[in-house]
């Protein structure tokens, strides 16, 4: 297992040791509605599922598309269940989501 992937793993259970909704998801981004966040500070504020929230600013890498990309270009998908999950500004073509991205150093 490489080291990002306990690194996930461990972010993993401190969601479900915070009852925060895991987010996994078996519907593609493109299955479901896409909203429109005003401000998307205070979206990630509410919503981020960790307890490190990032700045818009933030570079991480999603390890679905592989690519660099920026917190605040994310695009929030909600499903038929309600939930909204946080997902790649590269969605619907890329079906990865908040828990798939890793800081870069
Ligand atoms: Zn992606």
């Amino acid at each position: 297992m490489l080291l990002a992937e306990k690194g996930i793993q461990k972010s993993l259970l401190n969601a479900i040791n915070q009852n925060k909704p895991l987010f996994q998801t078996n519907k593609k981004p493109n299955e479901m509605k896409e909203l429109s966040i005003e401000n998307k500070q205070e979206y990630l504020n509410e919503h981020y599922p960790f307890s490190e929230i990032p700045n818009l600013s933030d570079k991480n890498r999603c390890i679905h598309c592989y690519e660099i990309i920026t917190v605040g270009d994310f695009k929030v998908f909600k499903g038929d269940s309600g939930f909204e999950f946080i997902c790649c500004p590269n969605a619907p073509e890329c079906d990865g989501t908040v828990i798939d991205w890793q800081p870069i150093k």
